[in-house]
């Protein structure tokens, strides 16, 4: 059966029965194990000694729990890092040294406390849907700019599921330079995403624009994005981060790699510790490109951080026939996880199409990418 000749679905006012979810939101800190960090909070590490019982764990992260304070517990390969977050002069007083089991207690001296690498002292797993990002396996997120109609997004996830990616994407509500441009399906646009996601299995990803409308697209969503328009709307960032949903941060076009894990230690300090952070090309001088793809964020981000690097090659070159280099380019530099934008006509896309790969272009890039991942250790 040719794809078009099915005709759209009716649209109802929710999704298939069973298939919304209730806005998973922790608003109190009372049921979160992270606290919002007031200004004078603080965050300490215990590294705790490669031979450290489980009983002498459990002994530490109970103590610091009934003294008010919060802890985030890593299992690295050698040892357990214990993080602690609270305010300052309180966990200055306790004496977190004194636990058998104990190594050393260091504080975070980085201004991104939750963020840094050092507060886990191992790499973060982010989980969308099925998917792992932050393993060796490089994940590949593709799909259109935007969702279109229920033809063109389905007919998209199924050849990118096919070609091999694991997440699906496609805006719904897009940030647009224009007001008179194409801004999105909205409501209409996250039911056509969850019809793709039933008929092929793949988590979606879709832009979250104004705390307004999370409710809703939280109830849709499998991972939430931040676009860079938005890098920095503090109260946007703060309500992503009381939800339990996992949330890929995109670079400011403008903003410089501090700003990016500045921005993240927002979501993590209001208890959401499920952060992708995206580099997607940055303004510069140069205008033979759309952005300047910033390689140099993977490894730096990746020593500054635990939490996975995702690339977008797409809006970084922001020209079709300069991403698949690119795309290759920030597997080798070390990238979790890939977004890319595909359209099966980009001359008629709504927004993006002289970025967007044709199917083909896609499966073809796939293919060596697969080559490269190998080639760092990876796989795909
Ligand atoms: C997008 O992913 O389509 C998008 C609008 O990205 P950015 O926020 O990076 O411009
Ligand atoms: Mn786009």
């Amino acid at each position: 059966m040719h794809p078009f000749s099915r005709s759209t679905p009716t649209i109802l006012d929710a999704p298939a029965a069973g298939a919304r979810r209730a806005l998973p939101v922790n608003r109190t800190s009372s049921t979160t194990s992270h606290p919002t960090l007031h200004p004078t909070a603080s965050a300490m590490i215990i590294i705790t000694r490669p031979d450290a019982t489980e009983a002498q764990i459990e002994h530490i992260v109970d103590s610091v729990r009934r003294w008010g304070l919060k802890t985030e517990v890593s299992r690295g390969v050698l040892r357990v890092v214990i993080g602690v977050i609270g305010p300052e002069d309180k966990i200055r007083e306790k004496p977190l040294g004194a636990f058998p089991g104990v190594e050393s207690v260091m504080p975070v001296l980085k201004p991104y406390k939750l963020v840094s690498y050092e507060f886990r002292g191992t790499p973060s797993h982010v989980k969308v849907g099925p998917v792992t990002i932050g393993t060796p396996e490089v994940v590949i997120m593709a799909g259109p700019c935007s969702v279109e109609s229920y033809e063109q997004i389905t007919l998209i996830a199924r050849s990118v599921a096919k070609a091999g990616a694991k997440v699906l994407r496609g805006g719904a509500f897009k940030p647009r330079t224009s007001p008179y441009s194409f801004q999105g399906l909205g409501k209409v646009g996250l039911q056509f995403l969850h019809e793709a996601r039933e008929l092929t299995g793949m988590p979606i990803i879709t832009e979250v624009m104004d705390t307004k409308d999370l409710e809703l697209v939280a109830a849709y969503a499998d991972c939430l994005q931040i676009g860079a328009r938005n890098m920095q709307n503090f109260s946007l960032l703060r309500e992503v981060g009381r939800t339990n949903l996992p949330v890929m941060l995109k670079r400011g076009m403008a903003a410089s790699i501090k700003d990016l894990l500045m921005s993240a230690e927002y979501i993590l300090s209001e208890g959401n510790f499920n952060v992708l952070l995206c580099e997607r090309g940055i303004r510069t001088f140069e205008t033979m490109t759309r952005n300047t793809l910033d390689l140099n964020a993977v490894p730096v981000l990746k020593a500054e951080t635990h939490l996975p690097v995702v690339v977008d090659p797409t809006h970084g070159v922001g020209v079709r026939e300069f991403v698949p280099a690119m795309a290759l380019a920030a597997v080798a530099a070390g990238a979790d996880a890939l977004m890319l934008e595909v359209h099966h006509e980009p001359e008629r896309a709504k927004s993006d199409g002289e970025q967007s790969l044709r199917p083909h272009e896609f499966e073809d890039l796939l293919t060596r990418i697969r080559r490269v991942a190998e080639a760092v250790g990876r796989s795909l």
